[in-house]
């Protein structure tokens, strides 16, 4: 067995995606079992703080990172990079964002948007990919209210599909793909699960997650530095509808996981839409979908229902549990 230390990018080249391969971590201090270092007053946090943007302590990507390795036949590259961690707010206690007030939720994106315009300046970066990983289930260990940020070296792959296909589609019919999709749904409306003045969250046609809500600006924007603070504040108040409805779907709150996809840091991309996707992942009580055999073996997603249907059981759920939250 060799001990050597490696931190590079492999290139898959028969999908034709990275992988981020690291077997470099610092050793964690041992800590008290109860012990959360993202609660206020902990050697990393201090006092005095709303949002909070931390380095991950454990990165996957580095500001030095190891020099990618030579190997015959395969490609490497750099894992030039930054991971952080998002405090979103002092209260350990709280269980979601979605129990946040709306102008808490505010800051939190505000924090996040400053965190991008940092980043655009760094030359070396090409995507800013914001995240939340929400529930045990799905192997959150810290419970503190926390998202992330991972500054990368390359356009992740998810992204990169979009923008090939929203790029084919506008050089067709010189129309944006998603504010096409927004038109159709507000045509139809059995897939939308609320509007706000400037947003849209609906449940696409097309969804691969038993509750996938996706979040889009109804302004042809790509990037968070297009977003005023009007737009932040009615983004809040959707996420946090949005949120608290798939929390009370069941009994026990929803596993999910929500991510950002917006336009790459370098480049033109007048095509592209940004957008917020959310992944509910309980087909039942407790019960989550896997991805398995046909979605991991294969690439395709089954649904056990219809999107139409899961949007419906969605807006009800809205409807007992959170209207009276809201405001
Ligand atoms: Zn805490
Ligand atoms: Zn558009
Ligand atoms: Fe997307």
């Amino acid at each position: 067995m060799s001990h050597e230390k490696v931190q590079e990018l492999r290139w898959d080249p028969t999908l034709g995606e990275w992988v981020m391969v690291s077997n470099v971590r610092e050793l964690r201090p041992w800590q008290p079992h109860d012990f959360c270092p993202f609660c206020p007053g902990s050697p990393e946090t201090g006092f005095g703080w709303d949002v909070l943007i931390l380095k991950n302590r454990y990165p996957m990507l580095s500001e030095e990172p190891l020099l990618p390795r030579k190997y015959e036949f395969y490609s490497t590259a750099s894992s030039y990079g930054k991971c952080y961690v998002v405090i979103e707010t002092p209260k350990h206690e709280i269980d979601d964002i979605s129990d946040l007030n709306v102008s808490e939720i505010y800051k939190v994106l505000e924090k996040v948007k400053e965190k991008y315009e940092e980043e655009v300046k760094d030359p070396k970066t090409i995507y800013f990919l914001f995240f939340r990983n929400k529930g045990k289930e799905i192997g959150v260990s810290l419970t503190h209210p926390h998202s992330q940020i991972y500054v990368l070296p390359f356009i992740p792959t998810k992204v990169l599909r979009e923008l090939v296909n929203s790029n084919k589609y506008y050089s067709s019919k010189k129309r944006c793909l998603f504010c096409d999709i927004i038109d159709v749904e507000k045509k139809y409306r059995d897939r939308i699960i609320t509007t706000t003045k400037y947003w849209i969250a609906f449940i696409p046609f097309y969804a691969h997650w038993p509750f996938e809500v996706h979040i889009y600006p109804l302004q042809h924007i790509q990037t968070l530095s297009q977003i005023s603070p009007e737009l932040i504040e009615d983004m809040a108040k959707i996420l946090k509808k949005v949120l608290c409805g798939i929390k009370n779907i069941f009994e026990k709150p929803m596993p999910y996981i929500m991510v950002l996809h917006q336009a790459p840091i370098k480049g033109k991309y007048p095509f592209y839409h940004m957008h917020i996707e959310i992944y509910g992942i309980y087909r039942t009580v407790g019960k989550l979908k896997y991805a398995a055999g046909m979605e991991t073996g294969g690439g395709n997603f089954t649904y056990d229902s219809t999107p139409e249907e899961a949007s419906q059981i969605l807006r009800n759920s809205i409807e007992r549990k959170c209207i009276e939250k809201l405001f």
